[in-house]
């Protein structure tokens, strides 16, 4: 469940300088120079540089909800060109993890239902299968986009670029065992 209400300003600054990517935050002078760099920044509901600005200001829900995180490409533009050495790319996935711990991703955020959907069809399958992410993210978000995607699949069946059953990984078992490793679930 969400959490609600808005934590003291210094609460959540703290919460943030803590992680790593924060360590520098307090350092922004608010030149702008990573929202001019950021190549999703246009897409953006708000810029990396007001985002700090809102950490700085404790607006812990409004930042934690915001899509624009999800959109960060992670390209390190804004980090290497930041004047006061702030690596707001870390900083960013600091604040995605925070948003996933403390339940304030939006149950239909876009970006983010996108990246999990993706996560889910490689684990499930082995590799990606474009039908399954597309009906998994749609489902997720905006059920409709069924009915608006269809066209487009149906063409893209009858050129061959859409596999009804596409193959799936050999030894899906080994592979299972793999990522539970690296998500530190053992998985002998
Ligand atoms: S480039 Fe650095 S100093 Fe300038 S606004 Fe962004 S984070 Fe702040
Ligand atoms: S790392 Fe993220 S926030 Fe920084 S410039 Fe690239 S996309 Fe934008």
């Amino acid at each position: 469940m969400a959490a609600t209400g808005q934590l003291k300003p210094n609460q959540f600054l703290l919460e943030v300088a803590g992680m790593p990517g924060g360590e520098r935050i307090t350092a922004c002078i608010q030149c702008g120079t990573c929202s001019g760099s950021c190549p999703t920044s246009y897409r953006m509901d708000y810029t990396p540089r007001k985002l700090l600005t809102m950490v700085r200001a404790g607006l812990k829900e409004r930042v934690l909800q915001s899509e624009a995180i999800w959109l960060c490409a992670s390209c390190y533009s804004c980090s290497v060109r930041c004047p006061r050495g702030v690596v707001i790319t870390d900083l960013m996935y600091a604040l995605k993890n925070l948003a996933i711990q403390q339940g304030f991703v939006p149950k239909k955020a876009v970006a983010y239902n996108f990246y999990s959907s993706f996560n889910r069809v490689v684990e499930d399958v082995g590799r990606l299968n474009e039908r399954r992410l597309i009906t998994r993210f749609a489902l997720k978000t905006d059920p409709a986009k069924l009915i608006k995607f269809a066209p487009l699949g149906l063409k893209l069946l009858v050129r061959g670029r859409l596999a009804v059953f596409p193959p799936s990984l050999k030894n899906k078992k080994e592979f299972k065992r793999m990522i539970a490793r690296g998500k530190g679930g053992g998985g002998k």
